[in-house]
C-alpha cells in the first residue's frame, strides 16, 4: 500500500448506521470501509451457536465474494440466568416460539421469560472479526461487553432492539434514554471497535 492511501475493507453488513460508525473509527487505521451490498455480496448464513463463529463466517463469506479483506460483527443480548439467551438468536427471539420477528415481540418474550427469575442481570456483547483473505489463519478478533440489567417497563425512545429494557445502573437510565453519541462511545460495539483499532494500529495494517 502506498503511504497515505487508504486500504479498502469490505464490511460484512448492509447496515448504513454500522457503516458510518465503523468508517469513522477505522479511518484512523488507514481503512476505508465499503458495504458488502455495494459489491453485490449476498447475505451470509449465520448458523452457529456462538457470536465469534458467526462473525468469522460472515467475514469469510464477504472476503470470498470480493477478494478483499473483510470485517464482520455479530452482536446480541445475553442473560446469564436464562442460560445466555437470547444470545445468537437476539434478532429473532420471539419467532423461535412462533411470534413475530420484531423488537417489540422480542422484548415481550424477554420480559415474560424473566417473570419467574430473580436475577435480571444481562450484558450486550459484540464480536468483531477482521480477515485479510477467506483463508486467513489468523483473523483479528475483538470483543466488547456492556453490563446492565433488564427492567420490565420500557423507558426511552433512542436506540433499537432491547435498549428500552436495558438498565444502566451507572447512568441511572436505560440505553434508550442515553444520548446516542454516548452510547456509541461506551457500548459493546464501541468497546469492541476500540479494541480492534488497537490491534490494527499495533500491528500496522496486517499483511
Ligand atoms: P446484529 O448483530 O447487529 O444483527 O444484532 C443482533 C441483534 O442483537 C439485534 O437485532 C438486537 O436484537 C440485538 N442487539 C445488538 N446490539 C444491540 C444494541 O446496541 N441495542 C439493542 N439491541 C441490540
Amino acid at each position: 500500500m502506498k503511504s497515505g492511501a487508504l486500504r479498502e475493507v469490505v464490511l460484512a453488513s448492509g447496515n448504513a448506521g454500522k457503516l458510518r460508525e465503523f468508517s469513522a473509527i477505522l479511518q484512523q487505521a488507514g481503512i476505508r470501509m465499503i458495504a458488502q451490498n455495494e459489491l453485490g455480496v449476498p447475505e451470509a448464513e449465520e448458523p452457529h451457536a456462538t457470536f465469534v463463529e458467526n462473525a468469522i463466517a460472515k467475514a469469510r463469506h464477504a472476503s470470498l465474494h470480493t477478494g478483499r479483506p473483510a470485517l464482520a460483527d455479530d452482536s446480541g443480548l445475553c442473560v446469564p440466568a436464562l442460560g445466555g439467551a437470547p444470545g445468537v438468536y437476539s434478532a429473532r427471539y420471539a419467532s423461535l416460539i412462533g411470534g413475530e420477528k420484531s423488537d417489540q415481540a422480542n422484548n415481550q418474550r424477554l420480559v415474560s421469560e424473566l417473570l419467574t427469575v430473580e436475577d435480571h442481570s444481562a450484558f450486550y456483547i459484540a464480536v468483531l472479526v477482521y480477515m485479510n483473505s477467506p483463508d486467513d489463519p489468523c483473523p483479528l478478533v475483538a470483543e466488547g461487553r456492556w453490563h446492565g440489567r433488564i427492567v420490565s417497563a420500557p423507558q426511552g425512545k433512542n436506540g433499537f432492539g432491547y435498549d428500552p429494557h436495558f438498565w444502566l445502573p451507572e447512568y441511572g437510565c436505560t440505553v434508550a434514554e442515553l444520548d446516542p453519541a454516548e452510547k456509541n462511545r461506551v457500548s459493546h460495539r464501541g468497546r469492541a471497535l476500540a479494541r480492534l483499532l488497537e490491534q490494527l494500529s499495533g500491528t500496522g495494517t496486517p499483511t
